[in-house]
């Protein structure tokens, strides 16, 4: 008996920026405005440390996450088939979805494209935010999170993402708090690591053809209106640019 993959035809719309880049901006608005489920690789770990249920994988994770380095492919490729597919059967009649943060090397853009080979799905575009270091170490000094919901995030630093007080969420008046990797040690060591194995991909996709660079540095609404663009061939309401 062969069974259909829940993947089957669908597409794929991987985001990739450095730390800060405003790719939790960006998918959070194609995801509400499109329907479009997202995997967020960095929020399945954080989830993983947070419930307590696999101690011994949290701490294997924690270590590398503390350190601004990126988790060991063995263990991302297990997090992220099993957490990715539970997604796709939840979600059978999405037409695509975006994966926040994967892949981020070569060794998980590779296994990302044999998995869509067994699954019969595609790769839309590999939407780039170019983002310089200045710009990304000014963000992470201003980014604060919501202690009770991590999905409502602020930043001092940038008008459109000022909280109305410095120290509570405007959504449910928790007190905002600093992610542990935002701390400026761990964001030069995340910006080397990211410098060494996301740029190797960065390349590799465009060469191939699949890389739809956008320039980050610009406010939401405008980096906004061209990730819109690039991806107007699988989305059904393109915007104007
Ligand atoms: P993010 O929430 O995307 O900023 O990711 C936070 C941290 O999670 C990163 O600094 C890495 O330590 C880890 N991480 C997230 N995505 C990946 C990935 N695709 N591969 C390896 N580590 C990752």
């Amino acid at each position: 008996m062969t069974t259909t993959s829940p993947l089957q035809g669908k597409f794929l719309i991987p985001f990739i920026a450095p730390p800060n880049g405003g790719k939790g901006t960006q998918t959070k608005r194609l995801r509400q405005k499109h329907d479009l489920p997202t995997f967020d690789m960095g929020a399945t770990f954080r989830s993983i440390l947070k419930e307590g249920k696999n101690p011994q994988l949290a701490d294997e994770i924690k270590k590398y996450m503390n350190e601004g380095k990126l988790v060991p492919l063995e263990i991302v490729m297990k997090v992220f088939t099993a957490g990715f597919e539970e997604l796709a059967q939840k979600n059978p009649n999405a037409k695509g979805f975006i994966l926040d943060g994967f892949p981020r090397d070569l060794g998980q853009a590779q296994s990302l494209m044999a998995l869509c080979k067994k699954w019969g799905a595609e790769i839309a575009k590999v939407v780039y935010l170019n983002v310089s270091n200045t710009t990304v170490e000014k963000r992470a000094t201003g980014r604060r999170f919501c202690s009770k919901d991590a999905t409502h995030v602020y930043n001092l630093n940038d008008p459109d993402f000022q909280p109305k007080d410095a120290n509570k969420c405007d959504i449910d008046g928790e007190p905002l708090i600093i992610r542990d990797d935002d701390k400026p040690e761990t964001v030069q060591k995340r910006l080397k690591e990211y410098a060494e194995q996301t740029n190797p991909i960065i390349d590799m996709f465009k060469k191939s053809g699949d890389l739809a660079e956008i320039d980050g540095e610009r406010d939401a609404d405008d980096v906004e209106v061209d990730v819109e663009n690039a991806l107007k061939d699988y989305l059904k309401s393109p915007v104007a640019g």
